[in-house]
């Protein structure tokens, strides 16, 4: 067999088309247009290239860009402050605060002065207690990425088999609740987990987020699954996933490329968070 490949980059721009409609359509029935904070704390490369993204593709989608640029040495009490300005400013629908943060700040106190409802990065500890719940609340964008793909490609979750390979807290345990939230019977994975591969090769689905560059082979995958891989490693040859495409590929059903799978998808996420944090303060959802 050989897997569909899931084209993240046209699902995400059908998202931000839409997002761009609900844009037009707030700012029509009298709103105001969603404003998003991007936070960037120093001049980490990658960072960079993550956030002048975000900023970029919000604002082709109708967003007021109120980014904010702090030095790498910045004190903790002073981005905090900032913090809480976005907090108090009505034009700020979302603040997304770019993870990493320099090491010298805590940036679990920082996160914790995001209010929940302008928390479009879904980390906030009310956030990921609604979602734990299975309460509404703002997901995280990358997983919520990869439950539209999955929506979007019909795969059917409802008493399937899930293995989430991940724990933490940005994905793979919201990944895991967003699975379990449709019903599928959900395995996390993590770096103890004895027999890696044997534990994948349950899954009917299995979305890889363990940071480590080839990490599944197709003696992990059970014939027919769908494979979302969230890993992103930047070689001298350009990006690759947790996952051996070429490989997973002849055995998978479906599959996600890196580039061009779950990582358009994560923006795309974050500019739907923004624009639903917008109607919710404005009083328009609904
Ligand atoms: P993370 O915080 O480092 O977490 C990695 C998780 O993988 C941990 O729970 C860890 O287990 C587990 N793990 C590590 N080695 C393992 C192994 N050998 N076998 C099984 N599990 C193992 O990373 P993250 O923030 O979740 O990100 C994961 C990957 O996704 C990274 O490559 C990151 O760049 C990428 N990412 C992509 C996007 C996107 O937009 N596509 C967004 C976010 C992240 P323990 O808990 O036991 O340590």
């Amino acid at each position: 067999m050989t897997a569909r490949r899931i084209d993240g980059s046209a699902v995400a721009r059908r998202v931000r088309d839409d997002v761009a409609r609900g844009v037009a359509e707030l700012v029509a029935a009298g709103g105001t247009a969603p404003g998003l904070a991007t936070v960037l704390v120093g001049d980490d490369p990658a960072s960079e290239v993550y956030v002048r993204n975000k900023r970029r593709l919000s604002t082709e989608a109708g967003m007021v860009d109120h980014h904010r640029h702090l030095p790498g040495d910045v004190g903790q009490a002073e981005a905090e402050a900032l913090l809480d300005d976005l907090a108090a400013d009505p034009a700020v629908s979302g603040i997304l605060l770019q993870l990493p943060t320099p090491r010298h700040l805590d940036s679990d106190a920082l996160v914790a002065r995001i209010p929940a409802e302008k928390d479009v990065d879904g980390l906030s500890t009310l956030n990921a207690g609604l979602l734990a719940q299975g309460r509404p609340g703002l997901r995280p964008c990358t997983p919520a990425g990869v439950m539209r793909l999955l929506a979007e490609h019909d795969v059917d979750l409802a008493g399937a088999e899930a293995v989430v390979v991940g724990r933490s807290p940005l994905v793979g345990k919201p990944m895991a609740q967003l699975l379990l939230g449709q019903h599928a019977t959900v395995t996390t994975a993590h770096s103890r987990t004895r027999d890696l591969a044997a534990v994948c090769r349950r899954a009917d689905v299995l979305v890889v987020a363990a940071g480590i560059p080839n990490l599944i082979g197709a003696d992990a995958v059970k014939p027919g699954a769908t494979v979302v891989d969230v890993g992103i490693h930047r070689g001298e040859d350009g990006l690759h996933g947790d996952v051996r495409y070429d490989e997973v590929a002849e055995v998978a059903g479906l599959l996600t490329p890196v580039p061009g799978g779950v990582g358009p998808m994560t923006i795309a996420m974050l500019l739907a968070n923004t624009l639903a944090a917008a109607r919710t303060q404005q009083g328009h959802d609904g």
